[in-house]
């Protein structure tokens, strides 16, 4: 077996960095804090990408409903490619034809921090995803507090489900992607991008 050392190269493959105003990024470590960042994506089908700095790339979920601060919401989120630190901050308009084609936004953005125990103590990002369990604590512009990533099922359909804890930042009263559909970055909604064309 092959073994595959370049986390990006799935990213890469699937783009033409000549047509895509993506960025075509490199692995490497951001800073004190792990950032995250969940991305509003207009595509085919809406959705929202929630990606987590871990090991010098983006491990990124799609998650079609988007986060909930309801700890009663379970939100699916299925796994897609990892994405370069640089990421994060891309807003813009993908053409037609190119994959992902349509609309992204950095819906938020920030840092977290690993809770994630395992027999009383804490283990790192990378095992606790390879474990199919993370607990994180995200400290973005909109969304604050805890959150886990629980996986249900494996092999070729690997899903994974995303969950606010209960605590103090949650709240069942709102539904805060309606309440603030706008850019973390820009301020900018992806109505108005599209309508922009960048
Ligand atoms: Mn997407």
């Amino acid at each position: 077996m092959v073994k595959e050392d370049d986390p990006l190269r799935e990213y890469r493959d699937k783009r033409d960095f000549g047509l895509t105003p993506e960025p075509l990024g490199a692995q490497g470590e951001k800073g004190d804090d792990p950032i995250f960042v969940i991305q509003k994506h207009s595509a085919s089908r809406l959705h929202y990408d929630l990606r987590l700095e871990i090991g010098g790339v983006l491990k990124s979920w799609a998650v079609p409903k988007g986060p909930s601060t309801n700890p009663k919401d379970k939100r699916l989120a299925v796994p897609t490619e990892d994405h370069p630190i640089g990421y994060e901050s891309f807003e813009g308009v993908i053409p037609e034809g190119q994959y992902g084609a349509g609309t992204v936004i950095a819906w938020d953005i920030g840092s977290y921090r690993n809770l994630t125990v395992k027999d009383g103590e804490q283990i790192p990002m990378e095992l606790a995803i390879r474990h199919g369990y993370a607990a994180f604590r995200l400290e973005g512009r909109k969304l604050k507090g805890s959150y886990s990533l629980t996986r249900f099922r494996g092999g070729k359909d690997e899903s994974w489900l995303l969950t606010k804890k209960a605590d103090e930042y949650a709240d069942s009263t709102r539904d805060i992607l309606v309440a603030e559909p706008y850019s973390a970055l820009s301020g900018r909604t992806v109505e108005e991008i599209a309508a922009e064309g960048h």
